[in-house]
């Protein structure tokens, strides 16, 4: 079949989940057994979130080609199971930088340069590049921001011409918007859903689907109303009520048809409901564990959405493990060697954070120092690692002032040093040493062990991990480690690069420079979290 595009906008106020929406959605087409691809187009300047403070835009997510993006990618993944790539995330910042080059190189010859057409023509070129390079049915592109913002303006004007060019069955608009409910009036209110409609409206963009975010139930006479106001057929408006996981959605949107909708309004047959099977029974078993394993996550942002991966990696272990994670944040800012004991108690298990930069980090070499020496289940990523690896070196090795050369240039024992490849580099953005790449597992070893019975075959020991960082063990100092007890387990083989430490003496205490939370799925967790949770539960 032909390609089809669905928009995702969004109104009334942001944070309504339309990236659940849209996750959700690409799961029930997938389930149909068409080929999707998700993707978002943000409106902000920055190229991608990688120079972003998490504090501004929560997460970066990294795509296993190396993307830097936007949080919703995880979500994407983590619901299709379906790997995005640099093509599935666009800013405003990339769209100008394509055109301004262009122009640079004269390839406009001499025109002038706007925002319609260049720009919109620019937009809607990558709309469609996913579809130009693969087999695809459906394309769904949410648009980040909410409809009003000066900035996004270019996006639906780009959406209206495409839809246009397209015909009506090939593109579709589903609009997710807020129903607030007045606990004063005792009432739920469409006005801010009937005034964002008219916006979307007088943009030329008539949304054929509405999804309504709201805390409480619908009745069908609000339903209708709304459709009458916003010229929607009833069956089209949907509800997003509040439900008690982000997993639950695509279950609530299917029981409310909104895949078929789509498939209606596109003309597609509409034919058996997919069972969601092994979906079902995730959230089956999600909602018979009632034990609780209490895990404490030790990082400098105190924003659930700056570790988002983390958070629901440990979900979806626990679950498979039967048990419901309770993470506890701890700020790391504030952690001291007088305060640690006090702070983890009643923990079974602490992740040690990735981050930039000096703020917290002593904090965490405390939590890695008190985990090793208490055998507490200790999980150290990117930085965390780093950081367990710096603690080894103090207070094991003797080197008290070792340290990492992004905290400290000058120091004399630089156990983490800056990445041979990232010497000469002096630009920021995008820069790093991203995405995936292949690590070795050493036999015998205990991520070798988490790892085998999960990916490949007995005895198969690649595997192929997310990476986000300057900055790597300092291979002087590894067998130094190692004749002291902490094992360079994981190896690049191209690079020689360390991937993974581990203490094999202790209960589970590794750390990866790389980031297993960016490919832990729904129903694919990964298995070195797996392996984590089973040793917290073990101890408990
Ligand atoms: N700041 C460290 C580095 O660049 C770790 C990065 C991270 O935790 N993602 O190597």
């Amino acid at each position: 079949m032909e390609t089809k595009y669905i928009f995702i906008t969004g109104g009334v106020a942001s944070s309504l989940g339309k990236g659940i929406v849209s996750a959700s959605l690409g799961k029930l087409l997938q389930a149909r057994g068409y080929r999707i691809t998700i993707q978002k187009f943000d409106p902000y300047i920055n190229i991608d979130p990688g120079t972003l403070n998490p504090y501004e835009h929560g997460e970066c997510y990294v795509t296993a080609d190396g993307m830097e993006t936007d949080l919703d990618l995880g979500h994407y993944e983590r619901f299709t199971g379906i790997e995005t790539t640099r093509d599935n995330s666009v800013t405003t910042g990339r769209i100008y930088l394509s055109v301004i080059e262009r122009e640079r190189r004269g390839d406009y010859l001499g025109k002038t340069i706007q925002v319609v057409p260049h720009i919109t023509d620019e937009i809607k070129r990558r709309i469609q590049l996913n579809a130009s390079k693969q087999q695809l049915d459906f394309v769904i592109t949410e648009i980040g921001g909410t409809i009003g913002d000066i900035e996004s303006q270019p996006f639906l004007e780009a959406i209206r011409q495409l839809r246009w060019e397209l015909g009506p069955r090939r593109a579709l608009n589903v609009h997710l918007t807020y129903v607030p409910y007045l606990a004063a009036a005792g009432e739920l209110k469409t006005k801010p859903t009937q005034t964002s409609v008219k916006q979307l409206q007088g943009l030329g963009i008539q949304p054929e689907v509405l999804v309504l975010r709201t805390e409480h139930d619908l009745s069908d006479e609000l339903r209708t109303k709304v459709a009458h106001f916003c010229n929607v057929d009833v069956e089209a408006v949907i509800q997003s009520q509040d439900l008690p996981s982000i997993y639950e959605v695509p279950v609530n949107m299917q029981r409310q048809g909104l895949d078929t909708i789509c498939l209606k309004k596109m003309g597609e047959e509409i034919g058996v409901t997919p069972e969601l099977g092994p979906w079902r029974a995730f959230l089956e078993r999600r909602r018979k564990a009632t034990l609780t394993v209490d895990i404490a996550l030790v990082g400098k942002y105190d924003l659930q959405d700056a570790y988002k991966s983390i958070h629901e990696s440990l979900a979806h272990a626990g679950t498979y493990n039967s048990y419901k994670v309770q993470v506890h944040f701890i700020n790391s800012e504030y952690l001291t060697s007088e305060n640690i004991a006090q702070q983890l108690a009643g923990m079974s298990g602490v992740v040690i954070c990735p981050g930039f930069g000096l703020r917290g980090i002593e904090g965490k070499i405390i939590a890695a120092e008190y985990a090793r020496t208490h055998d507490l289940p200790a999980f150290g990523i990117c930085l965390g690692m780093q950081m367990m690896v710096i603690e080894f070196a103090r207070n094991v090795l003797g080197y008290s002032d070792a340290d990492s050369r992004e905290m400290n240039a000058e120091t004399p024992h630089n156990v983490i040093d800056l990445m041979e490849e990232q010497k000469h580099i002096t630009q920021m953005g995008g820069t790093m040493r991203l995405g995936a790449y292949e690590c070795e597992l050493r036999d015998g070893s205990m991520v070798a062990e988490a790892y085998n019975p999960h990916r490949g075959t007995a005895g198969h020991t690649i595997v192929c991990e997310r990476h986000r960082h300057r900055y790597e063990f300092n291979n002087a100092y590894r067998e130094e480690f190692e004749a002291a007890g902490m094992q360079c387990v994981g190896i690049n083989p191209g690079a020689d690069l360390v991937e993974i430490v581990e203490v094999p003496q202790h209960r589970w205490y590794v750390g990866t420079q790389f980031h297993p939370e960016y490919s832990s799925t729904v129903l694919h967790p990964h298995p070195l979290f797996m392996s984590f949770v089973r040793a917290c539960i073990g101890g408990k």
